[in-house]
């Protein structure tokens, strides 16, 4: 076990008002204009996503299980899922009852592939859950396509994606919801945390109902009615003021955040693009039109012995890379939650890939000579 990374794989870091805002919130103190924390940071994502509303959250996860209630997610309905992707974005349907139809992913964007979702189609499938991998957008024009005869929404799981935009529209704005994770790991934190991005005006009131554990809160805080009940399903999904006020600091900074994530994604892809062919790998594709968020940098290696190698060896000289996710139609909780009306789930680019990805480090505070280090170290590697 290495007790302190060289260089570690992610840091979450202050990066402008936080503490001052957290230090007002932790006193019962509203933001400087009198509004809430929590008003402040769900206007700001609002505008940002032109979505009709965002309802902050505990989590991603929390999310997504607000988008499986709102969507009445029973026991018999399926729900299709990317099988590369992180458990909650199918466990939040699964809990409500979901059958799981997993998906590959395509090999170039490593988002869900439109060619792989189409057999799994039917009148039973009541939602379809594409990731917005490392910020990118998932085909969702192609998947609206295929849904439509169905009449089947579709939910992003954008964790990774919040200030995204494509061909100049934020990709939170495509699908009926879209969920977005401010969890520690991820490019604006608060610890844990996320949002419900809703678009489609239907739904407003609903959501914002269910968030309020099944009451008209929400409605009695605006004066709309003289007392709050309960009115629907729910469960306490709404994010601590303490936390929203941490958010909305980073969140003010995102400007200054997504530049120098794109910096040091373009560092990476310039000093290790001449070596890849040669040495045998693929670097990240960057996608045509698109502004992405960058959360994440990796390469993919010919062969996943030669993956484990450079994991191992990279620690050994304390800089901390990492694989991810695990198949979720091989895993344990799939053999409970799979739906085998449509047979025995087979994603091949899905189990190709997590063999052999390597993802590099890459947050706020990594110094251009850190990225060199990694890029030095990964190169004299892979050279062996
Ligand atoms: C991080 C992540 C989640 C979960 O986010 P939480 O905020 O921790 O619930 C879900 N899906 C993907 C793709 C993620 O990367």
């Amino acid at each position: 076990m290495v007790a302190e990374w060289g260089i570690p794989f992610n840091r979450p870091s202050l990066v402008g008002n936080e503490l001052s805002y957290l230090e007002r919130a932790a006193r019962g103190l509203p933001h400087l204009d009198g509004r809430s924390y929590t008003d402040a940071a769900s206007r700001l994502l609002r505008d940002a996503t032109g979505a009709q509303d965002v309802l902050l959250t505990t989590s991603c996860t929390a999310a997504l299980e607000m988008s499986a209630l709102l969507l009445d997610i029973r026991p018999g309905d399926a729900v299709v899922v990317p099988s590369f992707t992180f458990v909650t974005t199918a466990l939040a349907f699964a809990r409500a009852g979901a059958s799981i139809r997993f998906a590959d992913v395509d090999p170039g964007t490593l988002c869900i592939d439109p060619d792989s979702v189409a057999p799994l189609l039917d009148e039973s499938v009541r939602a379809i859950v594409p990731v917005h991998y490392g910020g990118a957008p998932a085909p969702m024009e192609a998947l609206a396509r295929l849904a439509a005869p169905y009449g089947i929404p579709l939910v992003a799981d954008n964790a990774h994606g919040t200030f995204s935009r494509c061909q100049g529209r934020p990709i939170c704005a495509a699908g009926r919801f879209s969920a977005l994770s401010f969890h520690s790991t991820k490019n604006f934190t608060c610890g844990e945390g996320g949002a419900l991005v809703v678009n489609d005006p239907a739904d407003v009131d609903r959501a914002r109902v269910v968030h309020e554990k099944g009451t008209n809160r929400r409605a009695f805080l605006s004066g709309d009615v003289d007392r709050y009940s309960w009115i629907d399903t729910g469960s306490s999904f709404a994010l601590a003021e303490m936390l929203a006020a941490h958010l909305l600091g980073q969140l003010e900074a995102r400007d200054r955040v997504l530049a120098r994530r794109q910096q040091l994604v373009a560092r990476y892809e310039r000093l290790l693009t001449p070596f890849a062919e040669q040495l045998g790998f693929r670097v990240r594709s960057r996608i045509e039109g698109c502004d992405t968020a960058d959360h994440l940098f990796y390469v993919l290696l010919d062969e996943g012995e030669r993956r484990d190698h450079a994991l191992a060896g990279l620690a050994a000289v304390g800089i901390r890379a990492a694989s991810h996710y695990v198949p979720l139609h091989d895993s344990v909780g799939a053999a409970t939650f799979v739906d085998r009306r449509v047979g025995t789930p087979a994603c091949p680019v899905t189990t190709s890939v997590s063999a052999r990805i390597l993802r590099l480090p890459l947050f706020y505070e990594l110094a251009d000579a850190e990225v060199d280090r990694v890029v030095e170290e990964l190169v004299k590697l892979l050279s062996r």
